[in-house]
């Protein structure tokens, strides 16, 4: 059994207060800005008990070794639609074959597919790769990003956004991974967990979702609890067949709540 699986002796304390399930209904009926104070206060409300259940179960996540935040942003397009375990492979075998970011942004561009096909796309990783360490020199005068922590939040993320191939997570994961920065990063799992959990609404795009993510989790657990998501998407909470019998967030989850008969209910959905 998983540690801090559901137990269904536990008693109710920790639940949602009997009380709260008719505020919800009422707040729920109909369908409410998922940016409303209503529905942040309802992801708040869930964000305790569902991180604390997590930690339980999960600790405080390894991350790979720390990466500068050029390498970062590399790794990150590596990952797109790829595994970690091949990301790294890409990853490694780029820095391998080449020995500085400047040799890579003047490789001939089949050298660079050759050496992260690992990650699968290298037809459009490669040039992506390039075009973006071209336009950190024509803008920069040099090869570095370190300028970024100095930005505002905003205007960092703007800049990374407005990157050929950079989207809204893969500039939280550069900022929170590469530089420390209060960015929450919503992937697949992330958002099809809070959706499921009801952390934000059902229909909440992974895009909003990383605005709202940030104004429901306290900056300083954004990593962890980014972690936590991720690990519980992988070993429970899958996008097919999810292994609730298994999970300690059942009386936390909507998805899971609204599957019972009504007056089996901790909370309502
Ligand atoms: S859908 Fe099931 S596995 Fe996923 S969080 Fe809810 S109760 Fe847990």
């Amino acid at each position: 059994m998983i540690p801090g699986a559901a137990d269904p002796a536990r008693p109710a304390a920790g639940r949602f207060a009997a009380g709260r399930l008719a505020q919800y209904n009422d707040r729920m009926a109909t369908p409410i800005d998922p940016q409303s104070p209503a529905a942040l206060a309802r992801g708040r409300e869930k964000y305790g008990p569902v991180a604390a259940l997590l930690r339980e179960m999960y600790g405080v996540p390894e991350w790979r070794p720390h990466l500068s935040p050029l390498d970062e942003l590399v790794s990150t397009i590596l990952s797109q639609s790829t595994s970690d375990t091949n990301r790294d492979k890409a990853f490694d075998a780029l820095k391998a074959r080449f020995p500085s970011w400047e040799a890579v942004r003047d490789a001939p561009l089949d050298d660079v597919i050759a050496a992260i096909r690992p990650a699968g796309l290298a037809n459009q990783k490669a040039p992506r790769i390039q075009e973006v360490l071209q336009r950190i020199t024509a803008e920069r005068g040099e090869l570095n990003i370190d300028f970024l922590a100095d930005l505002p939040l905003e205007d960092a993320r703007r800049w990374l956004t407005s990157l050929n191939g950079i989207g809204p997570k893969t500039a939280a994961i550069i900022l929170l991974f590469g530089f420390g920065r209060p960015a929450f990063p919503v992937d697949t799992h992330v958002h099809r967990l809070s959706r499921r959990i009801g952390l934000i609404g059902p229909k909440v795009s992974a895009e909003k979702a990383h605005a709202i993510m940030e104004q429901i989790v306290p900056p300083e657990d954004y990593l962890v609890f980014h972690l936590n998501l991720i690990w519980h998407g992988r070993q429970v909470c899958h996008a097919r067949n999810p292994k609730c019998s298994l999970c300690p967030l059942q009386d936390y989850c909507d998805d899971f709540q609204a599957r019972l008969p009504r007056a089996a209910r901790t909370v309502e959905p």
